[in-house]
């Protein structure tokens, strides 16, 4: 069995921020040589996604507005987490977008369905966070 690990670091310019990562994953299968097998993506902070979905714009502003509908970022006072910080809603966006996702590897190719592309969701950014990849198989 072969395995790969490489993580992938981001410092993203705004507080929250949706980047489109299956380019770097893809990167990361071609430099594993991994033909069959497993990848897994998921976010190394408590405040950040990795999530798979559509890449268009409007879907993601629609994020953007159904996340602060769910668990607005203020005022910081509502949260009882905002005692010395004040990322409350930043943890609350990560568990409902999720930690990680599985994508299956088939011949040396991230078997996606025909839309499904993978994100990087920053929910407390502005610092340097990273999302490791990890590819098992042969
Ligand atoms: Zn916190």
């Amino acid at each position: 069995m072969l395995s790969y690990r490489k993580e992938l670091w981001f410092n993203t310019e705004h507080r929250r921020q949706l980047i489109h990562i299956t380019p770097d994953v893809e990167a990361c299968l071609a430099e594993s040589g991994i033909r069959e097998g497993l990848a897994l993506v998921n976010a190394m902070h408590i405040t950040a996604s990795v999530f798979v979905n559509d890449n268009e714009s409007g879907l993601h502003a629609d994020f953007e507005t159904w996340l602060e509908k769910l668990a607005p970022e203020k005022p910081h006072s509502q949260y009882a987490h905002n005692g010395f910080e004040d990322n409350a809603d930043a943890h609350l966006k990560r568990t409902v977008m999720g930690r990680e996702v599985v994508v299956a590897v088939t011949d040396g190719k991230l078997d996606l369905g025909p839309w499904e592309r993978i994100f990087y969701g920053e929910f407390d950014g502005k610092r340097k966070k990273r999302v490791l990849v990890k590819i098992v198989g042969a």
